[in-house]
């Protein structure tokens, strides 16, 4: 597995990574994630993506009990803090929150630290500087090593950046945007600039668009998906252009088909080939997903200028 550092930090995280949204503590049962972390792990993956929210905390005490004994040096473990639970005070990036989220995460990964620990939405109700002013007591307590946000937009970030350095503090190092072959605007055309300007590190969301870029939607939703389990996120996935999507996603199977390759494939080798991705956050629901994913790795190489203009012809 290749790595890159994330942004311009020195932490190296491996070009394709695993996240326990929706699956792990909820939709599949321990067995299950337990394989699909350690077929990850196997190809060479050294970052796992986790979050309070995920299962109300089920997902990280999955997660904890599977890396419970593991080299902790070979690990990137990240937690995400903003829907704790419905109290006032146990939500948004209030110093109080974020500090008991952090401790909260530790406690259910079963860690000492977080690698990495993320805003998971932007807060209006809390000013800027204190979450500045918190996640960099964090990191000099040695709860976290590194601090970013989720879904922030270019200006919220450039708030984050101008008040870290009028305060002498830390920025963030990383955001997670979704990106995907369908979803692209914010990575490629907002956060672009400040990627480039601050070396700000990206660890990408649903690259298959919730398994929609595998074609696994193409004649419907079957029973056995995400999207039939979890039927309030067709609206978000679908959209109003479900047709044209779908009819992207069916056109990219020549192109598939031409690299020897799944579309899952195609679609997640495209992303990684974006340089202003530092790694690509992937899902699985089931281990065999994780093994045909990781061979994304060898069609990154297969994606020239002719293969990647004739991807742009389809998505246009
Ligand atoms: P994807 O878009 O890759 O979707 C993953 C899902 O697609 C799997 O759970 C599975 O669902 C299906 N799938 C995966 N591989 C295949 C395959 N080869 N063939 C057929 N179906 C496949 O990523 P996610 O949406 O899961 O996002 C990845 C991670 O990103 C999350 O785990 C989380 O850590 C993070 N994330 C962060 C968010 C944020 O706001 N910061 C939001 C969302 C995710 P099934 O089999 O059930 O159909």
């Amino acid at each position: 597995m290749i790595t890159n550092n994330l942004g311009r930090s020195g932490l190296k995280v491996s070009r394709f990574s695993i996240g326990s949204w929706v699956t792990y503590g909820g939709q599949v049962d321990d067995s299950v994630a337990t394989a699909c972390i350690h077929a990850a792990l196997d190809a060479g993956v050294n970052f796992i993506d986790n979050a309070e929210a995920y299962a109300q905390g089920a997902a990280e005490v999955t997660v904890g009990k599977v890396i419970k004994g593991m080299r902790r040096e070979s690990l990137v473990v990240s937690s995400k803090v903003f829907w704790g639970g419905d109290g006032p005070n146990d939500t948004g990036l209030n110093r109080k929150h974020v500090v008991e989220a952090c401790h909260g995460a530790l406690r259910r990964l079963q860690l000492d630290y977080l690698d990495l620990y993320f805003c998971h939405r932007h807060d209006p109700t809390t000013p800027v500087d204190e979450v500045v002013r918190t996640m960099n007591t964090l990191i000099q307590q040695g709860k976290i090593l590194y601090w970013g946000t989720s879904e922030w937009t270019a200006p919220q970030l450039q708030e984050a950046f101008d008040c870290a350095e009028r305060l002498g503090l830390e920025g963030p190092t990383m955001e997670q945007p979704q990106y995907n072959m369908l979803h692209r605007a914010r990575v490629e055309d907002e956060l672009g600039p400040l990627i480039d300007k601050y070396g700000l590190g990206t660890t990408i969301w649903s690259p298959l668009a919730s398994g929609l870029l595998t074609g696994k939607y193409d004649d419907g939703v079957p029973e056995d998906s995400r999207l039939a389990h979890m039927e309030w996120l067709q609206e978000f996935v679908f959209g109003e252009t479900k047709d044209s999507k779908i009819a992207k996603v069916r056109a990219l199977a020549d192109v598939a088909g031409d690299l020897g390759c799944t579309r899952a494939q195609l679609a997640l080798a495209w992303c990684a080939k974006n340089p202003q991705v530092s790694t690509v956050l992937t899902g699985a629901s089931r281990v065999e997903q994780v093994h045909e994913n990781m061979k994304a790795l060898d069609v990154l190489e297969k994606l020239d200028d002719g293969v990647m203009q004739r991807i742009e012809g389809i998505l246009a």
